[in-house]
């Protein structure tokens, strides 16, 4: 890997394909894989990913809204783009960009319906969403007779899934709660799909759903983080490996005398001789001021050097009085081996935030 020179993510494409495949050899071969690509495909770019990842073979891609899947058709992605979050002001871009949205409540959908019959298409792919547990987005179990009723009445929109999402398949004391959401999500496609007399794709399972609960595989899986590298789980995080690598230099070095400050607002005295590294990354980079004061550390010539005193916007300051180190030296924040995981447990937050939180300012580097 190349030493940094600036502060970059390095995304590991192999990385990636690795785990595509690992995720693959947990499902059954007529089994459909659907890629989360949203938020910038986790913090690690959304057109680059996606090109790779509908290269390798993946079935169906999924964002979060609109936008997103306008920047993947534009950046050639051919694959159908399932939008979870559709925003009815822009139905009208959903159609042009021949995006696919979930309808997830009778207001969304009549929106869509009528939106679909003025543009005049017929049999618009859609994607409908119960709730059956989350309470986030959703259809509830007794909408199935007003949802056959309004499809019987039009010919704009064809439903080609039907999906739900599991509260906590990475929590196995929550077991059973996690059955009840399958066993319900069953209930829900059965009285559907006899209502609407055909049978659209079935799918549940996110990253820890497809490794804890095989028997929920449906027709179709959604995976995010596990693409990333990560499986929410000490166990399931050996076969996976983390894609992405942040990378900084050592902008200068700080020889302080005991009772001297760092940073704003002197949140850091040293108590005895100090030596600083100040670091190119800030919160405006997504290393949010709860990594502050100690709580976060990065790896220098692999010793941990705690972040300290107060995040800056675009700087922080580590303590590396006992780390042999120069101006320029490379400083990696998370990779492999120091996990954006345990990183991000350190501010007592989860990978998902920290991945999805790295600015766009951070220049990604991709290697193959
Ligand atoms: C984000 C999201 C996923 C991906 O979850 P991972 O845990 O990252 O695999 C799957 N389904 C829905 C509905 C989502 O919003």
């Amino acid at each position: 890997m190349p030493k940094a020179n600036e502060t970059v993510l390095e995304i590991n494409l192999a990385a990636l394909k690795e785990n595509y495949l690992y995720l693959k050899s947990k499902i059954s071969s007529n089994t459909k894989f659907l890629a989360v690509v949203k938020a910038y495909a986790y913090g690690n770019n959304t057109d680059e990913l996606a090109t790779y990842l509908e290269n390798l073979g993946v079935d169906y891609f999924a964002v979060a809204y609109t936008s997103e899947g306008i920047s993947l058709r534009n950046a050639g992605i051919k694959k159908p783009i399932l939008v979870l979050h559709p925003q009815i002001v822009s139905f009208n871009l959903l159609i042009e960009y021949n995006l696919e949205p979930n309808l997830y409540s009778r207001k969304i959908l009549n929106e869509f319906i009528e939106q679909v019959e003025l543009v005049k298409k017929k049999d618009y792919p859609i994607h409908l969403k119960f709730n059956t547990g989350l309470n986030r987005l959703g259809f509830s179990l007794n909408d199935t007779s007003y949802i056959a009723k309004t499809l019987k009445k039009t010919k704009a929109i064809k439903v080609k899934s039907i999906f739900s999402h599991l509260a906590a398949s990475e929590d196995l004391n929550e077991q059973s709660f996690t059955q009840a959401q399958i066993s319900s999500f069953k209930t829900i496609t059965n009285d559907l799909i006899n209502l609407i007399g055909y049978q659209p794709i079935l799918h549940l399972c996110n990253t820890s759903g497809i490794l804890n609960y095989p028997e929920a595989h449906f027709n179709m899986v959604r995976s995010g983080i596990g693409l990333y590298g990560y499986g929410n789980s000490v166990r399931e995080n050996q076969n996976l490996k983390p894609i992405g690598t942040l990378k900084t230099i050592i902008s200068q070095i700080h020889t302080l005398r005991k009772g001297e400050s760092v940073g704003y607002n002197r949140g850091y005295i040293s108590n005895s001789a100090l030596k600083t590294a100040t670091l190119p990354i800030g919160h405006a980079d997504g290393i949010g001021r709860q990594y502050g004061n100690e709580k976060g550390y990065v790896i220098i010539n692999n010793q941990k050097a705690p972040i300290i005193g107060n995040v800056c916007m675009d700087m922080i300051m580590v303590n590396v009085t006992e780390i042999n180190c120069n101006e320029g030296d490379e400083v990696i924040i998370f990779g492999p081996n120091n996990t954006a995981e345990n990183f991000a447990k350190t501010a007592n937050t989860i990978s998902y935030e920290i991945l999805t939180s790295l600015s766009q300012r951070i220049k990604r580097v991709y290697l193959y």
